[in-house]
Formats: structure tokens, C-alpha cells, sequence
């Protein structure tokens, strides 16, 4: 019988994969099989993820972009896809935050974040549709928040940008399901990251917080996020599409 999470052969391209949640994919991927590209802007960040992925035996390559920006996008999908002739896997997980109230939070500062978190995966997404279609076959895995889910003071444009992923997700299930390409979202909880390692400094008591509203009483790896991505990224979920999953140790599910 097939294996339904071989990804020897694919190739995944994996925005932000140089850290964070993103290279926890990354390994994951690689580990299954897959060549990975891992694109973002920090070149050194990037070169240093490749390596490891080298050394994990995967075939890996770093390509510079910023996802806000619809020719380096371009550029980015172009030489992917030339890399080894196919992509059959996307990862939008390219993201920031900027944690302000709505009523101290500038015009740009709203910009920057949607640009970034939302519009980027709309770009990356619709760069890498003609190949996908072309090949008959394709995986789109977005990465949404538990602020796709809930409200916080502290979230109003980053609160947007992901809730926007869980429809911007189901949007592009619906419409490339012809395509058989299959669209879901990962709603990460609370992961020890860069990211969140800015919002502990910046949020009081968020480390008791998290721990306490997360029934497996810990913050994620970004190594619990492997399996996932492989789970969405091969024959596994061939008929799961438009979804969006918490993978939080319960905290979506606590009342
Ligand atoms: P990190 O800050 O570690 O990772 C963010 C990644 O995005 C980096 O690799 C960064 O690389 C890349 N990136 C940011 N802006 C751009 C850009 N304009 N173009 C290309 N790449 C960009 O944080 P996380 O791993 O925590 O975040 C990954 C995703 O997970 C984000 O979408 C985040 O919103 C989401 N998330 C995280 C949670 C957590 O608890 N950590 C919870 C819920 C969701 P570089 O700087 O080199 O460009």
C-alpha cells in the first residue's frame, strides 16, 4: 500500500522557514522526504536553516523574499520552481505581529502587518497556482493563530490578518479544488518562538497565562509542528480541504 506520507520526490516551499514554526515544518518535511525551500529575508538565518536541513540529508536551497512585495514573490516562485522542476507544497507561514490597541496603532503599522501576514500567502498562494495546476496536483498549508479565533486588545491587525487566513484558506479550497489542490490552515497556539519571546517581554504575566489556559500545561515546540505538516502536505489528506486546525495543547478547547 502507498505510504500515505512519503514526500520523496515533492518539493515545499516554505515561507519563513529559516525559524520559528517554519523551520519546525521544514524539518518535518525534509524528514519525510521532500526538498524544501526555505525563503525569507534574512539571508544568514536562511543559509543556517538549509544547512541543518542539508544535514538532516534533505535536499534544501534558500531563496531571499519578502512576501509583501509582488516581483520578489515572483522571483522567489520562478526560481523555485526551476530548482527541481516542480513545487508541489507551499507553506505561508511568513508572519509578524505588532501588539498595540486599535487606538494607538498607526495607518502603517495596520499596513505593514496585513501586508505581511494576509496579503502575503494571497501572493505566495497565487504564484504558485499555475504550476500546481499545471502538475495536477498541489498543497497549500496557511498559518493562521488562536487570534484566528478569539479577540485580544493587544491584536487588532494581527486579530485581522488572521481571521482574513481562515477565509483567504476556504476561499482558495473552494475555488482550486478543480485543481486538486488542497487548502487547509494550521491554527498554532502559544509556541516558544522569536516571535513570542518579543510578546513575553512586551505583555505581563503572558507566561502564566499561556501555561495556565493550556491544558498540556506547556508552550508548544516548534517540533510539534512536523507531523502536521506532513499530514497536509501528502496523500494522507487528500480529501481535507478548506479547513483550519488548532494545534494549541487544548487552548481553543478550554472554557
Ligand atoms: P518567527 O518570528 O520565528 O518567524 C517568522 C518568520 O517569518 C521568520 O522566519 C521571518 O524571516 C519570516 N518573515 C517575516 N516577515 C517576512 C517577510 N516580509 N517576507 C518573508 N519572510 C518574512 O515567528 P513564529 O515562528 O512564531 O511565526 C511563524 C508563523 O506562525 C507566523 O505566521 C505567526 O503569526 C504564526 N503564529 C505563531 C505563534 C506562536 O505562538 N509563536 C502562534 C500563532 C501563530 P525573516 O525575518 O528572515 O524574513
Amino acid at each position: 500500500m502507498e505510504n500515505l506520507f512519503d514526500l520523496r520526490g515533492r518539493v515545499a516551499l516554505v515561507t519563513g522557514g529559516n525559524g520559528g514554526i517554519g523551520l519546525g515544518m521544514a524539518r518535518g518535511l525534509a524528514r519525510a522526504g521532500a526538498g524544501v525551500v526555505v525563503a525569507a529575508r534574512n539571508a544568514e538565518k536562511s543559509r543556517a536553516a538549509v544547512e541543518e536541513l542539508r544535514s538532516l540529508g534533505a535536499d534544501a536551497l534558500a531563496i531571499g523574499v519578502d512576501v509583501t512585495d509582488e516581483p520578489s514573490v515572483s522571483a522567489m516562485v520562478g526560481e523555485a520552481a526551476a530548482w527541481r522542476g516542480r513545487i508541489d507544497i507551499l507553506v505561508n507561514n511568513a508572519g509578524i505581529n505588532i501588539r498595540k490597541p486599535a487606538h494607538d496603532l498607526s495607518l502603517d503599522e495596520w499596513r505593514r502587518v496585513l501586508d505581511t501576514n494576509l496579503t502575503g500567502a494571497f501572493l505566495c498562494s497565487r504564484a504558485v497556482h499555475p504550476h500546481m495546476k499545471a502538475a495536477g496536483a498541489g498543497k497549500i498549508v496557511n498559518i493562521g493563530s488562536m487570534l484566528s479565533i478569539f479577540g485580544a486588545a493587544f491584536g487588532p491587525v494581527y486579530g485581522a490578518s488572521k481571521g482574513g487566513i481562515v477565509q483567504l484558506t476556504k476561499s482558495l479550497a473552494v475555488t482550486w479544488a478543480a485543481d486538486n489542490i488542497q487548502v487547509n490552515a494550521v491554527l498554532p497556539g502559544w509556541v516558544d518562538t522569536d516571535l513570542t519571546r518579543r510578546g513575553r517581554e512586551e505583555i505581563p504575566g503572558l507566561d502564566a497565562k499561556v501555561l495556565a489556559g493550556t491544558p498540556a500545561g506547556r508552550w508548544g515546540r516548534i517540533d510539534d509542528f512536523a507531523g502536521i505538516a506532513v499530514f497536509l502536505a501528502g496523500a494522507a489528506s487528500d480529501f481535507l480541504t478548506g479547513t483550519a486546525i488548532p494545534l494549541d495543547g487544548g487552548y481553543s478547547s478550554l472554557l
